[in-house]
């Protein structure tokens, strides 16, 4: 056991050094900087590991409005602020995965999402190139240049999962799950509810639900977000992505690398140990980059310890974790070592690396 920490510890090293980032140039390669033109994460400007895992096509939030008027339709139907609704009506099919918005614009709420080969019920074309659709029992909006006439033709490629470092014995919880480190192919959990249909490990479950009602009680409304996945779930969304990008033209090799920033491969989560639960508070269902500015997270971030969680992705430690800093990000390592990696300030990789050579 002693002997893979350190080479859990090693191979997050290697991987560092290998592709020669420092923090400066992973937090670049993290954000937005590294993004193809015209792609947008779903939540703003964020990575986060599975809960928010697609990317989606949209114009970037700075992009100048798109001016070309709809093709054979001369009377304006709808106004809003700076754009012309013009009614017509048509199936269109998304070409992408793509964000369903309440207004036509990135700035407006995201309502739901459309996948590769989706169809809808265009309603309207706008002024500054978005699609109205009928969504929902009501209409949303989604940007033009994804939506195609033609019922796309999705190619399927089914990925192929790298070998990693794994734990043998995960049952004292306290061990590593990332990119590199994956659980074992005979991983197995039970797993017990926490909040409406989110599961966990039941261990992690009953500490997960204590920590609920404890909020609570100190008057702190705590909603799940996203908690135990499934491995097979984790391999259709990473490969979901990794088609999207090579249909785009990237080589299967550029686009698996691509998608790994943002998507943990699967079997590299630590969603899909069921130790790990992401937590928001109710304003945050689409928007979590100011949740750590919330009494919810605040009250996280001095409780959760103990309960056996530890705030996962640090800021300052993108380059180690390989994720951006995640204030929803909860990890279930065990009451017996939570606190200790809270107050050392260190990341899992580093403090499993420092403690176990
Ligand atoms: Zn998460």
């Amino acid at each position: 056991m002693r002997l893979k920490y350190k080479r859990a510890a090693a191979a997050i090293l290697a991987m560092i050094t290998l592709s020669g980032c420092t923090g400066r140039q992973a937090e670049e390669k993290l954000g937005s900087g590294d993004m193809p033109a015209g792609t947008v994460p779903t939540v703003t400007s964020l990575w986060c590991e599975e809960t928010v895992p697609d990317t989606v096509t949209e114009p970037p939030v700075t992009s100048a409005p798109v001016t070309r008027g709809p093709e054979g339709v001369t009377s304006a139907t709808e106004t809003g602020e700076g754009y012309t609704v013009y009614d017509r009506s048509e199936t269109r099919y998304s070409t992408d995965t793509v964000n369903v918005r309440e207004l036509p614009s990135t700035e407006s709420k995201v309502v739901g999402q459309l996948n590769p080969g989706d169809s809808a019920d265009v309603t309207g074309y706008t002024s500054n190139g978005w699609y109205r659709i009928s969504y929902n029992g009501g209409t949303a909006y989604v940007f033009g240049e994804y939506f195609s006439e033609i019922k796309p033709e999705i190619q399927e490629k089914e990925i192929v999962i790298p070998e990693g470092y794994y734990f043998d014995d995960p049952s004292d919880y306290f061990f590593i799950v990332n990119k590199e480190i994956f659980l074992p192919e005979d991983y197995a959990i039970e797993t017990d509810f926490v909040q409406g249909s989110y599961e966990l490990e039941m261990v992690a479950a009953k500490h997960c639900k204590d920590m609920i009602a404890a909020a609570e009680k100190d008057g702190i409304d705590l909603k799940v977000l996203s908690a135990y996945r499934t491995v097979d779930y984790q391999k259709k969304l990473f490969e979901r992505n990794v088609n999207s990008r090579m249909k785009d033209g990237m080589t299967y090799d550029e686009a698996y690398y691509d998608v790994s920033i943002n998507v943990a491969p699967p079997g590299g989560s630590e969603h899909n140990a069921g130790l790990a639960v992401d937590i928001i508070d109710e304003n945050h269902w689409d928007t979590y980059e100011d949740f750590e500015n919330t009494k919810e997270f605040e009250w996280l971030y001095s409780h959760c310890a103990e309960y056996g969680f530890i705030l996962r992705y640090l800021k300052g430690k993108e380059d180690i974790t390989g994720y951006v800093y995640e204030p929803w990000h909860y990890r279930y390592v065990g009451v017996d070592y939570a606190a200790a990696v809270m107050a050392s300030g260190m990341c899992l990789e580093e403090y499993i690396g420092q403690n176990e050579t």
